[in-house]
């Protein structure tokens, strides 16, 4: 199975991904947690990646078209499941460009569905423990702190991030939006994408993410 998963942040994409590498025995390929241990180990990637992902902005297509194409062309993978990969139509083409070279073609591309409000309102509930070493979170709504701005582990104190805040939140499904609609238009096309509301409990979306995948 090879698959493509696409949802803004606060859909839950990273928990279907886990479960569908767990259950269908696929390779997780995330560009992000890619691009962060470039930027640890300091790799010449990682150095040209660092300005952008530290101002929140997408790297440039070319530097991740490029590092997907690497991975692949050295270590084929035959299942998988691409999280934060193809993020533009043009990374997209790219990648088309690249699986027909590998004699490879996509099964779906999961589209995981939620409005803008709903991804705010889970979002900005979740407050993290500021002691770095510790750094649990909560969510106020769906699972809160025995006691209110208080760590249930160690003790120290609640805080939202600054990413978590709204109006961040807000930005970043703007700039969600404006690049993901040309993708799902792109992947439409090749009728790929199967849409999952993403509002459900986790059990109820990964359930429809299966039966979704063709057989
Ligand atoms: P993620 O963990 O998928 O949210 O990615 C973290 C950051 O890595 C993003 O905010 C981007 O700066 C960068 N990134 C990851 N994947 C891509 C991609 N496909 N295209 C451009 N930038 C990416």
């Amino acid at each position: 199975m090879r698959l493509v998963l696409v949802g803004p942040p606060g859909s839950g994409k990273g928990t279907q991904a886990d479960r569908l590498v767990r259950d269908l025995k696929l390779t997780y390929i995330g560009t992000g947690e890619i691009l962060r241990d470039a930027i640890r180990r300091q790799t010449p990637v990682g150095l040209q990646a660092e300005p952008w992902i530290r101002r929140g902005e997408l790297v440039p297509d070319v530097l991740v078209n490029d590092l997907v194409a690497e991975l692949f062309q050295h270590n084929r993978p035959d299942c998988f499941v691409l999280d934060g990969y193809p993020r533009t139509s043009s990374q997209a083409a790219s990648f088309d460009a690249l699986l027909k070279q590998q004699y490879l073609t996509l099964d779906a591309v999961i589209n995981l569905t939620i409005a803008d409000d709903e991804v705010v309102r889970r979002i900005s509930s979740r407050w993290c423990c500021v002691n770095k070493a510790c750094a649990a979170c909560y969510n106020l709504a769906l699972r809160p702190p025995k006691k209110i701005g208080i760590c249930d582990r160690c003790g120290s104190a609640l805080a939202q991030r600054d990413d978590d805040k709204e109006e961040t939140v807000r930005r970043r499904l703007v700039g969600f939006h404006a690049v993901t609609n040309d993708l799902i238009t792109h992947y439409r096309r090749q009728g790929l994408v199967r849409d999952v509301a993403a509002t459900d409990a986790v059990d109820v979306i990964y359930q429809n993410v299966l039966n979704q995948l063709p057989q």
